[in-house]
């Protein structure tokens, strides 16, 4: 099972800041911006390219609901929206998912990616 399987499945843990029937979303461990998210789909697809247009149409409405909360939440000016597909465009984990962003015109906050920082950072998105 891949390790983003493993995550939907809670078998390895997670930041969690939203959940539906469809998709998880959770904090990228690596933060390249605050509040850098990953919207993962619940069914396993290894890309973009490998999943059926009906079920992509329901997953997308629920990228955009979280790039609003998360946006929002956190006053970023915008994001964003990533979906590496391949080896050789930086994909390295083979399960779809979308990477939320957050762009700040003040770009002084650090991302922190401490145990901490990721709770502090996940708090503040779903109050
Ligand atoms: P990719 O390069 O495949 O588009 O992105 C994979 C992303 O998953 C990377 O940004 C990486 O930081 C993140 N990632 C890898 N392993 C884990 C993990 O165990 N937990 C979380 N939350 N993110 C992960
Ligand atoms: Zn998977």
């Amino acid at each position: 099972m891949c390790i983003f399987c493993k995550i939907i499945k809670g078998e390895i843990p997670s930041k969690k800041i939203y959940e539906d029937d469809d998709v998880l979303a959770i904090l990228d461990i690596s933060q390249e911006t605050r509040g850098h998210t990953l919207v993962l789909p619940k069914r396993h697809f290894d890309n973009i390219l490998e999943v059926d247009a009906e079920y992509l149409s329901a997953i997308m409405p629920k990228v955009q609901m979280v790039a609003k909360l998360v946006t929002s939440k956190l006053h970023a000016e915008g994001f964003n929206l990533v979906v590496n597909t391949g080896e050789v465009a930086g994909q390295t984990v083979m399960h779809l998912h979308f990477h939320i962003i957050p762009r700040y015109v003040q770009e002084t906050i650090k991302a922190d990616t401490s145990e901490e920082g990721l709770e502090k950072v996940r708090q503040e998105i779903i109050a």
